[in-house]
């Protein structure tokens, strides 16, 4: 149970508040239309004094929202979920997952409730609360959120959504005092998500792990029909459904490791159906580049490493065509060996365009990174010895990621007495002057035009990213109630490409105090 005092805990408010807050669109039935063995229909439970901490302009207008709409009493009561208004129809669903590796068996949304499917101009959102109270999976957890953790989602939602990274929304975070304990007492949060669904490899897991091929295909049917339906016209849906995610997988991996994003624990819970950034937890963006960097204190054996990551989504995968498989082997045709061999080489051939799909990637985000054109005859590897030096001198040299590829689009291709800035960021000079005559070689080799290219780098090479040690200031001013921090690094990394004079420090190396800064799964 929270550590919330009996005698602050309000009751269940919505016959005392009337529930008034209204919506600018109509709701869909979405996930609930499933049926009753895929959810549970709950009520958020409530928190005592909420406060707004920040609303997100861009995901409010994603609902036909001012971020204005942040100050009425009804929107606070509403996304801290002490009131439930008549549009909203809240359940938890329940999924199962591999955490690190090992299967955890049934999880489910233990803190998370979905108040509603909003059909808007812009499509359909779940709208979901996290940190919303008890729920029947939340096991021997509280069910509730801290400020800390939350402000870090709900920054790093947006700011990778401004990255053109394909990633679950932020509306709001709002605060309550309540306490809750983690390693210290902390305070409640609650963020208010946004997706077209929160639909996970876990939840297909789940169903195969209860033999229940009638709801994995249900589930399946769903996914297919509200996200996917080109899957319709294969001959075998199922299978097309699987090389889909395959590939979302893939390209949402590539635009991770391009940005410096490592996401911490890549649990096949947290593997968005849809190929979104999910369940934003021990993240971290690179600072200075160590390729085995490990963002999450508590992954020990570096499992989700930086550099693992590609692997880690293809083993994730593997655990999506392990479930998916009965849609396409019955079950009496399981024990024929060659039903199940043509079945399991199925399930292959829809893994498998992960790889070129991942390579291509791959060198479509850092040829453009490069400020360079795809080689003539479509070599797509031909970049690579480039590529491996560079990843090998920015290992060696611990370079600050962000700051070399935003300083990078400033060099010219013939005049070396301009790579101060950039050059400035490696100790050793004469291994980066190495690497920038070869890149020069290929720069020329292209007719590569100075003023046009550095500002189609600057256009894919970002400025602000959400350090670590940014998102600690804002935490620790919020801590003292002052939310304009987060208010101010939430605009700055909405603009993650623009040139903001007035946030030059918000682009600058981590200060000496961030090297001691920990993120774990607490949350
Ligand atoms: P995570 O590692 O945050 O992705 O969470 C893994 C599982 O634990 C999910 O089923 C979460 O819903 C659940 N969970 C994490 N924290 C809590 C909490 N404080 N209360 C209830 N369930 C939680
Ligand atoms: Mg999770």
């Amino acid at each position: 149970m929270p550590d919330t005092p009996q005698s602050q805990a309000p009751q269940p408010s919505d016959a005392a508040t009337p529930a008034t807050l209204s919506a600018p669109w109509r709701t869909a039935p979405g996930f609930a239309e499933l049926g009753a063995q895929f959810f549970t229909r709950l009520r958020p439970t409530p928190l005592p004094a909420p406060y707004l901490v920040g609303v997100a302009p861009a995901a409010a207008a994603l609902l036909g929202w001012d971020a204005g709409i942040g100050s009425q009493q009804d929107f606070i009561e509403t996304f801290i979920g002490n009131q439930v208004p008549d549009w909203a129809d809240p359940l938890a669903t329940v999924y199962s997952g591999h955490q690190f590796g090992v299967w955890a068996g049934q999880l489910g949304d233990g803190r998370a409730i979905r108040l509603a499917q909003a059909e808007t101009a812009t499509g359909p959102w779940e709208i979901q609360l996290k940190g919303a109270g008890l729920t029947p999976y939340s096991r021997m957890a509280d069910g509730r959120a801290v400020l800390r953790s939350s402000i870090r989602e709900y920054l790093c939602s947006e700011a990778m959504a401004a990255l053109g990274v394909p990633t679950t929304r932020a509306l709001s975070i709002m605060g309550s005092d309540a306490p809750v304990r983690r390693e210290t007492i902390e305070t409640s949060a609650v963020v208010t998500r946004l997706s077209p669904t929160f639909i996970r490899f876990g939840h297909f897991e789940h169903f195969a792990a209860h033999d229940d091929v009638a709801a994995l295909r249900k589930l399946a049917d769903f996914v297919i029909d509200n996200f996917m339906p080109a899957c319709r016209d294969d001959a075998q849906p199922y299978q097309a459904l699987l090389r889909e995610v395959s590939l979302r997988t893939a390209d949402l991996i590539a635009h991770w490791q391009a940005v410096g994003f490592c996401h911490g624990v890549m649990n096949t819970d947290n593997m968005s159906i849809l190929g979104l950034t999910i369940d934003y937890g021990p993240f971290g963006f690179l600072d200075a580049f160590d390729a085995n960097h490990i963002c999450n204190h508590s992954d020990t054996q570096g499992r989700y490493a930086y550099s693992q990551q590609p692997q880690v989504a293809f083993w994730n995968l593997h655990c999506l065509a392990q479930a998916l498989l009965p849609l396409w082997l019955p079950p009496e045709d399981a024990d024929q060996e060659g039903a199940r061999d043509a079945a399991v080489a199925a399930a292959r051939a829809a893994l498998d365009p992960f790889r070129d799909r991942y390579a291509a990637a791959f060198f479509r985000h850092y040829r453009a990174k490069l400020g360079l054109r795809p080689p003539a005859g479509g070599d797509d590897k031909s970049d690579e010895p480039l590529l491996t030096s560079l990843f090998q001198l920015l290992h060696g040299q611990r370079v600050d990621y962000t700051l070399f590829w935003r300083k990078l689009c400033g060099i010219s291709s013939t005049d070396a007495s301009r790579d101060a800035p950039v050059r400035d960021l490696f100790l050793d000079r004469a291994a980066f002057d190495a690497w920038v005559a070869d890149y020069r070689v290929r720069l020329r080799a292209e007719q590569s035009h100075d003023a046009a290219r550095e500002l189609e780098m600057l256009a894919v090479n970002p400025k602000y990213v959400l350090r670590n040690h940014l998102a600690e200031t804002a935490i620790r001013h919020a801590r003292e109630k002052d939310f304009t921090e987060v208010d101010r690094l939430l605009a700055v990394l909405s603009r993650p490409f623009d040139e903001q004079p007035e946030a030059e420090h918000y682009a600058a190396l981590p200060p000496d105090w961030a090297s001691g800064l920990e993120v774990s799964c607490s949350s």
